[in-house]
């Protein structure tokens, strides 16, 4: 099934998408045992939401080698978790406006593929995560780059309102562990690599973090980025691509300095 969540009427609503351009209407979320009910709606006939609801975004760093081998980083290639806040949340085809330069000077994308959770997840193993997994995404895991580094850990960097843009949808129709994911800028590919190549693969990433953090349904979960991350700019754009997923579209702007 292919999920969204959307703003049609004065409401916000989960949905299933039927074909490339219809939306059928749940009567709640699909994690809390959402039918369909109602009439089905035209896909351009909604605002599509941030397809995901959750009490926090765990966030996963060094996933990649050869992202670890750009960003300079040492020490064994451990993955190291992060949590991201709710309220840092963008959804599809939205503006983010920058943090004026007093607050940091370099904002990088970061191209990554994500999961929405759909039950209770605490000491689970690898082998079980489809009962707890309502399906992938696309995500910009958002970083002021400079913070990061100055900071030594991640929360100011990765925290800011509208550093997590995701989306169009879940599925649970692909395989995450073979997935071409691509980042263009302004059109220009900046980032292009298969999920086959994470280091800690999706179901033992998730089996991992549920050893220590339980995980709730609908919150979210970050699988790292590959190489070839990089700044953006006011009127940049910003697309990622999963095959089997969609395109995650997102617009830079640049605050004036108050
Ligand atoms: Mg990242």
């Amino acid at each position: 099934m292919r999920y969204v969540r959307y703003h049609h009427s004065g409401e916000d609503r989960w949905g299933v998408l039927v074909g490339e351009d219809v939306i059928q209407p749940l009567d709640n979320r699909p994690y809390m045992g959402g039918r369909p009910r109602g009439t089905p709606l035209p896909l351009n006939a909604v605002k599509l939401l941030a397809p995901c609801e959750p009490t926090k975004i765990v966030a996963i760093g060094k996933n990649y080698q050869a992202h670890i081998n750009e960003m300079e980083y040492v020490g064994p290639p451990k993955p190291t978790l992060f949590l991201m806040p709710s309220t840092a949340l963008l959804h599809p085809d939205s503006t983010l406006v920058l943090p004026p330069k007093s607050l940091t000077k370099q904002v990088d994308y970061e191209g990554e593929l994500a999961l929405v959770i759909s039950k209770k997840a605490a000491h689970i193993k690898p082998e079980d995560i489809s009962e707890y997994v309502l399906g992938f995404t696309c995500f910009n895991d958002v970083t002021a780059r400079d913070l990061q580094i100055e900071d030594g850990q991640w929360t100011r960097a990765k925290g800011l309102d509208g550093f997590a843009p995701v989306g169009p949808l879940v599925t649970d129709e692909v395989d995450p562990n073979n997935l071409r994911i691509r980042t263009r800028l302004n059109g220009k590919i900046v980032q292009d690599a298969n999920t086959r190549d994470m280091i800690m693969p999706v179901a033992d990433l998730v089996a991992f973090i549920s050893e220590y953090i339980t995980l709730l349904p609908g919150d979210v979960v970050v699988t790292g980025t590959p190489s070839g991350v990089g700044p953006m700019k006011g009127g940049d754009k910003v697309e990622i691509s999963i095959e089997g997923i969609g395109l995650l579209r997102t617009f830079i702007e640049e605050r004036e300095e108050a």
